[in-house]
């Protein structure tokens, strides 16, 4: 039996996590019944919700049980099976942990994928899996955006805004990003084709107001919001008459209590809609987009950045940097060599 490494959680984070949170144990797998496979995770994708997931809170999954190892989307490569749908070396995806092997079932919820469709297996975590697809239907069936309207996107530089601004560009939007540092917003611009940059770091809610009010003098119509609090707030002056504000994420408040806003009344005079987005309720529409998106993602349309840390053992500093802002793209754990 290989034995198992799992980055198992055995405290709630208060606040910002930390190592005696976790513990990395190793386990022997189990042996498989009938209808069951072990996938051997090669690479694990690290999402801000799994904060979230780390919290005893009501949620749209239920809390990681402590002694559970962290739940995580992986891809990876069927090691043994009882399963037909899912031949040994055959490559799946699905919702797991951040363990070496995982037990699958048919049925379940890892499904088979073609490693051939892509330039990259780590696409099915990044761009033609969870993350494309929330900037996708987040943007186009939330956002609903039309040409020539301005989308404002907080954490632009990130997975999900990196993506938004480029296909906000290709439905004939004019986009300005928001991002951490002068490195992040000279990016937005090169690689993501963004037509302003707002550095939002070190700046004062008046300040932002201002960057936001330069970049988009014409006013902002959709404000995609990925990271919440004072760059909300701040935002939602902006906001044209019918403008959409998509919740997608509020990172800025997952690791400390939730700030209030002061703008809100914006909603109401510009007869604007804010709408949260739950990437969960599109499930029954991934087939519509995940073709679209791998065609972009191939074509080069689409520019992809991961940022691909290494190690089980690395696994929480690697989650970290989605909250110090040092991930450069999609942040993903290799577990295995491919
Ligand atoms: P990113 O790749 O964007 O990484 C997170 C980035 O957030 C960091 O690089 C950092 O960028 C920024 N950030 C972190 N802390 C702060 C802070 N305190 N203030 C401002 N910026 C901060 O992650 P994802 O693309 O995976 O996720 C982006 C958002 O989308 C998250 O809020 C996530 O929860 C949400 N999401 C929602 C989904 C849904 O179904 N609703 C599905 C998937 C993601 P910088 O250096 O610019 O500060």
């Amino acid at each position: 039996m290989p034995i198992n490494r799992r980055f198992t959680l055995v405290r709630r984070p208060d606040g910002m996590p930390v190592a005696n949170d976790f513990r990395l144990v190793a386990e022997p797998t189990p042996a498989l019944e009938e209808g069951q496979f072990l996938l051997r995770n090669h690479y694990a994708s690290l999402d801000p919700a799994i904060r979230g997931w780390m919290d005893d809170a009501p949620s749209y999954l239920p809390p990681i049980r402590l002694g559970d190892p962290v739940r995580a989307t992986t891809v990876g490569v069927v090691a043994e099976s009882r399963s037909d749908a899912f031949p040994v070396g055959s490559w799946a995806s699905g919702l797991n942990a951040i363990e070496d092997y995982s037990l699958g079932a048919a049925g379940g919820f890892t499904s088979p994928v073609d490693p051939d469709a892509v330039s990259s297996v780590t696409h099915y975590l990044s761009a033609v899996g969870a993350i494309g697809l929330t900037a996708y239907f987040a943007l186009l069936e939330v956002g609903r955006p039309a040409a020539g309207e301005t989308v404002l996107v907080s954490g632009a530089a990130g997975a999900v805004g990196s993506l938004v601004g480029q296909i906000a560009k290709l439905r004939g939007c004019r986009t300005v990003g928001i991002a951490g540092g002068p490195e992040k917003c000279a990016r937005l611009i090169r690689n993501y084709g963004y037509d302003a940059a707002i550095d939002y770091r070190g700046k004062s809610p008046d300040a932002l107001d201002a960057a936001i009010r330069a970049a988009a003098p014409g006013g902002v119509d959709i404000q995609f919001e990925n990271v919440g609090g004072a760059i909300l707030d701040a935002g939602l002056l902006s906001l044209n008459p019918k403008g959409r504000v998509v919740l997608c994420g509020l990172i800025s408040q997952y690791n400390s209590d939730p700030i209030p806003l002061s703008n809100i009344w914006r909603l109401i005079v510009q007869g604007a809609r804010m709408e949260g987005f739950i990437l969960t309720q599109f499930i029954p529409r991934f087939g519509e987009a995940i073709p679209e998106l791998a065609a972009w993602v191939k074509d080069g349309t689409l520019r992809v950045d991961e940022h691909v840390d290494t190690g089980i053992d690395n696994a929480l500093p690697a989650f970290l940097r989605l909250f110090e802002g040092s991930n450069e793209g999609k942040m993903i754990l290799k577990i295995a060599e491919d």
